[in-house]
């Protein structure tokens, strides 16, 4: 939207029928606005150090926004990082993708999780967090931004980057770590043998892999999916504990019908200014949530696995946000004890997940995606269901158009998803229909599995050190850890791990 002051925070209300824009503008000591050139009120800008003799180093496992995000801020603390990544540097990784989306197979070391920037560089890049506690959302956020986010970044409630905008970025924060004496080690996953070393190496009494340099610690960024890396963990006595995820399909409605419902039947000049709709919608069923999640207008579902044999899909969109579509993740919430009460394919008497198994939630992920898998295809095809057949119980004769490009097969979904996540998701649409008459149409597509929603394992810490309990020198950190879900959340526990082992040498 075109602005004639400097903006310094914008949020949008659509509750009523006439929407709201609300804008905060910066004033001169007289309260008179400043126009929209006025030097923007900064932050601190980042200063990096010279790290490539720095005294201290630490690893890091994975290079997504928590571990580029601790590795700029040791970097900013002189601290030399050393990160690990299983997946491919940015541009590598866009081949892949290219490849997936065209339904000719899956890189499993490749993809929209795995790689530089992590499951944060081909996300839709909406950078807001639920929570307000955890500390400095404003410095993600001037980070993004310094690495060249627009300025909006810095007043938006809801900011948003885009997928076509956050590689150049995560590209240039690799340039940032590397001119500064970083190292980053790409096509490296860190199996039990580097795991073992690289822990051992915390210890100044064992020989450093790293001579000139004392490892500090560990940091373990690796996101959410990487299954077989947490097997490893637990198999080396790393503690890990179950915890709450949630888990469903991803909707996609025709962008015009969401601004319909959304903005109450908005001009062209209108949405121009504005945007296109976004929703945000929550329910109970049965004693557990039923919402949208990660809620994509003028977006694209993806697949977002990085396994082989399973699908998964989650969405994004380009900065633009422009396409005719609109997409969410739509799921339940998903405790502990539902997986011994609904296991899949079993009876609560001979169910496959005992409650003291911390891996549980995995293999229940694991397994859902496996089901959709087959009632999809080789190698990407995704499960769909028209939404109105999915809550009648109906199988769908013809699919929507939709802007998933691996292709789609006709599935009843209503009749394999477990009772505990299919019933409530169709309870949940009919509500959803009450407040906003229109939504549950068939217009609208379910496609299966969202699935990684959330992480279903948390690496335990001590809320004092940041460190592994089970695990000396070892920081769990990001989403991976159970300590964030998103972007923000994500970026700010690198900031503040990474803070806390510059403290431990200051001290
Ligand atoms: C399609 C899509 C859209 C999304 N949209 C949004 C959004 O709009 N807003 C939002 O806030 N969040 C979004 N998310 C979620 C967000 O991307 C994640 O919450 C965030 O990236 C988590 O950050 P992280 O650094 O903790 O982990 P990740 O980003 O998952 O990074 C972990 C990294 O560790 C690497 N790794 C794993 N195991 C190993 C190993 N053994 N050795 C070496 N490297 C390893 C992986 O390759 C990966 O690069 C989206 C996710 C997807 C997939």
């Amino acid at each position: 939207m075109e602005q004639k002051f400097r903006v310094v925070k914008r949020s949008i209300d659509a509750r009523q029928k006439q929407l709201k824009v609300h804008l905060t503008v910066l004033t001169d000591e007289h309260g008179a606005p400043l126009p929209k050139d006025a030097p923007i009120p900064l932050y601190e800008p980042p200063h990096f150090q010279d790290v490539h003799h720095a005294e201290h180093s630490v690893a890091i496992i994975g290079a997504g926004p928590a571990g580029l995000f601790a590795a700029l801020t040791l970097i900013e603390k002189g601290i030399k990082p050393i990160i690990y990544e299983r997946g491919k540097e940015v541009a590598e990784r866009k081949k892949d993708i290219a490849i997936l989306n065209r339904n000719q197979g899956l890189n499993a070391e490749s993809n929209y999780c795995f790689g530089e920037g992590g499951a944060g560089t081909f996300s839709d890049g909406k950078l807001f967090s639920r929570s307000k506690k955890r500390g400095n959302m404003q410095r993600v956020m001037e980070l993004f931004h310094h690495f060249g986010g627009d300025d909006r970044l810095l007043y938006e409630a809801h900011a948003h980057i885009g997928s076509d905008k956050l590689p150049t970025i995560i590209r240039r924060m690799r340039e940032c770590i590397l001119e500064h004496g970083g190292e980053i080690h790409f096509s490296t996953c860190v199996d039990e043998s580097l795991f073992r070393s690289l822990i051992n190496n915390t210890t100044p009494s064992y020989t450093t892999l790293h001579h000139s340099t004392r490892l500090l610690g560990v940091i373990l960024a690796i996101g959410h999916s990487a299954h077989d890396t947490y097997h490893m963990l637990h198999a080396n006595g790393v503690a890990l504990a179950t915890k709450g995820f949630a888990m469903g399909v991803r909707a996609e409605h025709p962008q015009a019908l969401i601004n319909k419902l959304m903005y109450h039947d908005p001009s062209p000049e209108l949405i121009r200014l504005v945007g296109n709709a976004s929703y945000s919608l929550v329910t109970q069923v049965q004693g557990r949530g039923v919402y949208s999640f990660c809620m994509c207008p003028g977006g694209h579902i993806v697949p977002a696995g990085s396994a082989l044999n399973s699908c998964v899909v989650n969405g994004m969109s380009a900065s633009h946000r422009n396409s005719p579509y609109a997409n969410s993740g739509m799921v339940v919430e998903i405790r502990p004890e539902d997986l011994l009460q609904y296991p899949i394919g079993g009876t609560p008497s001979n169910s496959q997940y005992p409650q003291v198994d911390p891996l549980a939630g995995l293999r229940f992920q694991q397994e859902l995606e496996r089901l959709a898998f087959e009632h999809g295809g080789e190698p990407s095809l995704a499960p769909a269901q028209r939404l109105r057949d999915f809550v009648e119980g109906k199988a769908s004769k013809s699919l929507p158009a939709c802007s998933y490009l691996p292709g789609m097969v006709s599935s009843r979904l209503d009749q394999w998803l477990p009772e505990h996540i299919g019933k409530r998701l169709q309870q949940g649409f009919r509500d959803f229909d009450r407040k906003y008459r229109g939504f549950l149409t068939n217009e609208a597509v379910i496609l299966g599995v969202e699935s990684r929603s959330s992480s279903a394992v948390r690496l335990p810490r001590d809320p004092e050190t940041l460190q592994s309990i089970s695990t000396p020198h070892l920081y769990p950190c990001g989403e991976g850890a159970g300590y964030a879900g998103g972007i923000t959340s994500s970026a700010l526990d690198g900031i503040n791990v990474a803070l806390k082992i510059a403290e431990s040498i200051i001290k």
